[in-house]
């Protein structure tokens, strides 16, 4: 039987928690009686928990319903102009995705690197998203950005980097608008859980969780895609959970099989970077799909076996 700490009673469909009274066994009574039926300890996250809301959360942003089906959220890592918008929309919405992604706010490693073009941007792709009819997706840096950022998209990521940034977390709880809350490359599933509570505990019921790949030792894949990860959190919380092959494993090469890994553990969407030429991309143009790649990764999934027909 599985005592995993985090684990609540319904989610693992097990008995209950024994643990010995620690009494002395007393003569003529049998040794199953010495074993009493403890309580199962309370989670750290108890909004995020299953243990309170065994029924699976279905977060609703622009009209698509994360949680119900597969979701999959497309476009490039980075917005680099009006026409490069509206045309990777257009690409990814004939292949079939639900909702456009762009960075307009780039969280770089490097203070040297492009940072991303900022407002006119977040204008873009509301713009693309409009004309597309897709809801849009787009990350937030800062506390200050929050009510710009919020004014144009229907979900806001907050990037690995900042999944622990308790000032914006809190800013976000505010705005109420849905959040999608990106695992840190080095944050627990407690840890990451935790961070999505600030949200809940805030005011702000409309988390949803992604998954994007963690450190390892292994240097192989840009990140580890942490499938059974994923898996873990579908028990242990109520809330959708969005995995991200390509930050994940930084090859686009490695995209499909990640997809398909990702839907076979139960996550309920994807998020996809597509670029109309990956090798002209401002950034992550290694992990970028071509819109042909998409359409044809799109096409092989609805057919795939394993949950098939999970895409709409
Ligand atoms: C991104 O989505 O482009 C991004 C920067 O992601 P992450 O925060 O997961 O690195
Ligand atoms: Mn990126």
């Amino acid at each position: 039987m599985s005592t995993h700490p985090m684990i609540s009673r319904s989610a693992q469909r097990a008995a209950p928690t024994v643990v010995r009274t620690g009494a002395a066994p007393v003569r003529g009574v049998t040794r199953a009686a010495s074993i009493a039926v403890a309580p199962k300890p309370a989670p750290p996250f108890r909004l995020a928990s299953r243990q309170y809301h065994p029924e699976s959360t279905i977060v609703r942003a622009g009209g698509i319903s994360i949680g119900a089906g597969l979701t999959v959220i497309a476009g490039p890592c980075s917005i680099e102009s009006r026409k490069q918008i509206l045309e990777t929309a257009r690409c990814v919405k004939a292949a079939g995705a639900n909702m456009l992604r762009g960075g307009a706010y780039k969280p770089r490693t490097s203070p040297y690197d492009f940072q991303g073009l900022g407002a006119k941007a977040l204008d873009w792709l509301a713009d693309a998203g409009e004309r597309t009819g897709m809801p849009v997706v787009t990350e937030v840096l800062s506390q200050e950005d929050v009510a710009r950022v919020a004014e144009h998209a229907d979900l806001i990521q907050v990037g690995a980097r900042n999944m622990q940034n308790y000032a914006l977390l809190r800013e976000l709880a505010r705005a109420k608008k849905p959040v999608l809350l990106k695992r840190g490359p080095s944050a627990t599933i407690a840890e990451w859980l935790l961070a999505a509570e600030y949200l809940l505990a805030g005011g702000n019921p409309n988390v949803v969780l992604c998954e994007r790949g963690i450190r390892t030792f292994e240097t192989a894949t840009r990140n580890t895609l942490d499938l059974a990860g994923v898996a873990l959190v579908k028990q242990l919380s109520h809330l959708p959970v969005i995995v991200d092959p390509s930050h994940a494993t930084g090859m686009r090469a490695l995209v499909p099989a990640a997809s398909r890994a990702a839907i076979a553990v139960g996550a309920d969407g994807l998020l996809i970077e597509v670029h109309p030429r990956p090798d002209e991309a401002w950034s992550d143009g290694a992990q970028s799909l071509d819109p042909e790649a998409f359409a044809a990764l799109i096409g092989e999934l609805r057919a795939w076996p394993v949950r098939a027909g999970a895409i709409a």
